[in-house]
């Protein structure tokens, strides 16, 4: 282990402006060898990445908590565990995706034969974020590796724990000779979109996504962007609201609010929405606690009683009396903002008394406690639709709920804005799906299913519009880090070409 973490600091420690470009060029000559091509080498590798997630999935899990606190649980069911799918998804059919796939040839050019073949792109650089930092850097890793890439992982800033045991134990689990951990910022970034990638994969916010796309483009890199933006769930009355309510509080308040494809915000008809806003808060008060528990790296537990600060004084105000049997608890299941600059924003977008444009009224939180980097699961109702909160990705634990007349409503509303990462609709009413499904553009739609295209590996995981370009898991994944190459063979004789050959006689003019 130690000699190890000595190694990459020595490493870290030499890396000045020229590791980008090294790194490039150790990589691609690496691919050029043709090392990384042979199937069994892609399975030694996937099969090393398992290793490295069952040895060390509690190093990993306790590299997160530290980070930003989130629960070592979540990090095992939410991302550790998803890797380990996707690799056991895509090990035993990488073959059959890599082999060749045969065409029909049209008649003008028989006797002929075609196919198609997937080779690998080259060298990839992966640009992953800090709020799912191990998922979201070793998921398109795998489908990298399955497609027979060399990877650079750039892994967030924002998550140096987890970035950290990631270099190390990449470094000593998988090929180092085409696999390498690049740690930094965004002038680290910058310095390796200097190079001539041959994929760049980046998950993030849009405006860093222009930032890649505009370096990609001055060497014809093709990229995959996996943005964000608002992703808006309607409700309607015929909904199943208690169920509606707990899969909304959990979508929004797992990994407090920090998800891609969380319900950012909440269209209701006016005939459930205070009621269902009440609900949503009883759900997350239940799963998440309301309480302000002390953030210590070490504790696991979190079982020590609350550190309520005066601030929680407001939210006595807002508790639901009405459901005394949910008890105010401290809670180790809920993470804390990453930083206290997402901290800052984020409270920044709480209504303020004085605000006459916000006359929203807050069902449960409102409150924080910054040096816990802690912010209550709050819900907000009668907010307008031009409120602060309606003016940018939340990705964090806030959510309002707007009335809207009905489903038509909504739809115009949603295509008002961006395109979403993701749309969920909560109703039984067949024709209200229906005209989501056929009048709404998201990445991916989900009835009555916040965050579940999410854990699919036959689904392709993606964005549309603002909210990103290409998709990846499973197949999806594998062809994005692939070239898929058509080939064609044709005799020499008899030579049919020379049917379409000129001069154009009158009988070829006819064909
Ligand atoms: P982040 O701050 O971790 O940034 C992402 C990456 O961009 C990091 O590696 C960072 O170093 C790099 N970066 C930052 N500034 C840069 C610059 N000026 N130049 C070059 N690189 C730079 O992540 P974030 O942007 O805060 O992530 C939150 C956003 O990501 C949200 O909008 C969220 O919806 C989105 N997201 C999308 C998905 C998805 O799968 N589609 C998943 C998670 C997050």
């Amino acid at each position: 282990d130690h000699a190890g973490h000595t190694a990459r600091t020595k490493r870290t420690e030499h890396a000045g402006h020229d590791e980008g470009p090294r790194t490039f060029d150790r990589l691609s000559a690496t691919f050029r060898s043709g090392r990384t091509k042979p199937l069994r080498w892609r399975r030694a590798q996937l099969d090393a990445l398992e290793r490295m997630l069952r040895d060390h999935a509690n190093d990993l899990a306790q590299a997160v908590h530290a980070d930003f606190g989130k629960p070592t649980a979540e990090t095992m069911l939410m991302e550790i565990k998803l890797v380990l799918d996707e690799i056991r998804f895509v090990r035993p059919r990488m073959a059959r995706w890599s082999a060749r796939r045969p065409k029909l040839m049209p008649w003008l050019l028989q006797p002929a034969r075609s196919w198609t073949v997937a080779e690998p792109k080259g060298v990839a650089l992966v640009i992953s974020p800090w709020n799912y930092p191990v998922l979201l850097s070793l998921e398109p890793m795998v489908d990298a590796i399955a497609a027979g890439d060399c990877v650079c992982l750039k892994p967030s800033e924002l998550s140096p724990a987890t970035s950290r045991v990631m270099a190390d134990l990449i470094a000593r689990y998988l090929d180092p000779h085409a696999f390498a951990v690049v740690e930094g910022g965004a002038d680290v970034t910058g310095a390796l979109l200097e190079q001539p990638f041959d994929h760049i994969f980046y998950t993030g916010g849009g405006r860093v996504g222009r930032i890649v796309m505009t370096a990609a483009a001055k060497h014809l890199t093709p990229v995959t962007l996996e943005l964000g933006g608002k992703s808006p769930v309607f409700v309607d009355g015929t909904a199943d609201l208690d169920a509606a309510a707990r899969r909304i509080a959990w979508g929004r308040f797992v990994n407090a609010g920090q998800t891609c494809v969380a319900p950012d915000y909440v269209l209701a008809t006016p005939d459930i929405a205070d009621d269902l806003a009440r609900r949503i808060a009883r759900a997350a008060r239940f799963m998440f606690g309301d309480g302000v528990p002390a953030f210590d790296p070490t504790d696991q537990t979190g079982d020590r009683r609350a550190n309520v600060s005066n601030e929680s004084q407001i939210s006595e105000r807002n508790i639901d009396r009405a459901d005394s049997r949910i008890a105010r608890r401290p809670s180790a299941s809920y993470a804390r903002i990453v930083s206290k600059r997402h901290y800052d924003r984020l409270m920044s977008l709480m209504p303020r008394g004085n605000d006459p444009r916000s006359a929203a009224h807050v069902v449960c939180g409102g409150f924080g406690d910054r040096s816990q980097r802690y912010i209550a699961p709050t819900v907000l109702t009668h907010v307008s639709p031009d409120a602060p909160v309606m003016r940018e990705e939340i990705f964090g634990p806030i959510l309002p709920v707007i009335e809207i007349a009905n489903a038509a409503s909504a739809v115009a509303f949603v295509n008002a804005r961006p395109k979403p990462l993701a749309c969920y609709v909560f109703s039984h009413n067949p024709a209200v799906r229906r005209l989501f499904e056929r009048e709404t553009s998201s990445g991916a739609l989900g009835f009555n299913l916040p965050l579940g295209h999410l854990l699919s590996n036959r689904l392709p995981f993606g964005g549309v519009g603002a909210s990103g370009m290409g998709s990846y898991h499973g197949h999806a994944g594998f062809l994005e880090f692939s070239h898929v190459k058509t080939v064609t063979a044709k005799p020499t004789f008899p030579d049919t070409l020379a049917f379409i050959y000129p001069p154009y006689t009158k009988g070829k003019r006819s064909l």
